[in-house]
């Protein structure tokens, strides 16, 4: 992304998405089965691009946090490959799941190994390998500082309030953590497990922090800001990569074909998006769609793609 012209061209493309998106009464629907998640209204609507130059660019409310929920998954990934390597494909697939995000089915029949990192009960082992023997607390400040480290914002901060009403409430969760304790995929307590991980699923961040926090997996793991090294080139690509198959759940084809460019998203409404070479971005409207993805969060970033022709399968 060079030149003033492609940089105003951005700022124009992100305020006409904005403002048509402030329009739209067709939102989706909040989750609501974390009780704390369904009081945050679906009025909202915010956009933030980090280009590989450093320039943020930002619209609508970028500046309101929101809990990044499954998001969070990319960067307890990039941890637990940090900590592990190639060995945590012993214990999590690299399949799309073609399910649900909370969907026990699979695990049967695959014998508690989960599909993908992104699926919960993924990101489950994800929190189970961060453990590492030490503390619940120890993992999730672990977490927490990472993902201030790639902001360079030690402002941001964990909703205890958002990570209480999901332990009182997530049972399926549980569900999940002890079927695949009783396969011997778990080597924690799976409290402590899902301690970790309701915890970084309740990490919560503005469109512009998640933006620059994506900033590494838009440049071959490295940070353009400092230059310094998160990860590797080949790691960066293969997380993208996972992004692009399994970060939507049940509906990462069709975010392929609509978007095509590597995203996560959270039952927050958020939606972390990356264009290897070009920027990362953040988009965040809290209405979800069938597949528990962001509806207006979607559609903002097919506009975004399109009319900056940032599809990865672009020419
Ligand atoms: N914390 C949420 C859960 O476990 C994450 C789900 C999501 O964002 N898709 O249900």
């Amino acid at each position: 992304m060079t030149g003033t012209a492609a940089v105003g061209e951005l700022e124009q493309a992100l305020d006409d998405i904005a403002c048509e998106m402030a329009t739209r009464t067709d939102r989706g629907n909040v989750a609501t089965y974390i009780p704390q998640l369904g009081r945050i209204n679906a009025g909202a609507f915010g956009i933030a691009v980090a280009t590989h130059d450093g320039q943020v660019l930002t619209a609508g409310d970028a500046e309101l946090t929101f809990s990044i929920q499954s998001i969070s998954k990319v960067f307890t990934l990039t941890l637990a490959l940090g900590s592990i390597g190639d060995q945590l494909w012993r214990r999590v697939g690299r399949e799309p799941s073609g399910n649900p995000f909370n969907s026990i089915i699979q695990l049967e029949h695959e014998n508690g190994i989960p599909r993908n990192p992104f699926i919960n009960a993924g990101a489950i082992v994800l929190a189970d390998v961060l453990l590492g023997g030490h503390e619940p607390r120890e993992a999730i400040g672990e977490i927490l500082r990472f993902v201030q480290f790639l902001t360079d914002d030690d402002t941001i901060t964990i909703d205890a309030a958002v990570a209480a009403s999901e332990r009182a409430t997530g049972f399926r969760n549980f569900a999940l953590a002890n079927y695949m304790k009783s396969f011997g995929n778990l080597h924690h307590a799976p409290e402590h497990s899902l301690g970790v991980y309701f915890h970084h699923c309740a990490i919560a961040m503005n469109c512009r922090q998640l933006a620059l926090a994506g900033r590494f997996l838009a440049n071959g793991g490295t940070n353009p800001a400092t230059g310094f090294s998160v990860i590797s080139a080949e790691r960066a690509r293969r997380i993208a990569a996972l992004m692009l198959t399994c970060g939507h759940y049940d509906g990462s084809g069709d975010f392929a074909f609509r978007v095509g460019i590597p995203g996560k998203s959270g039952v927050g409404g958020g939606i972390l998006g990356v264009v290897p070479g070009i920027a990362s971005m953040a988009v965040w409207s809290p209405g979800l769609n069938e597949n528990g993805n962001s509806k207006l969060g979607s559609i903002a970033l097919e506009m975004l793609a399109k009319r900056m022709n940032w599809s990865i399968f672009a020419p």
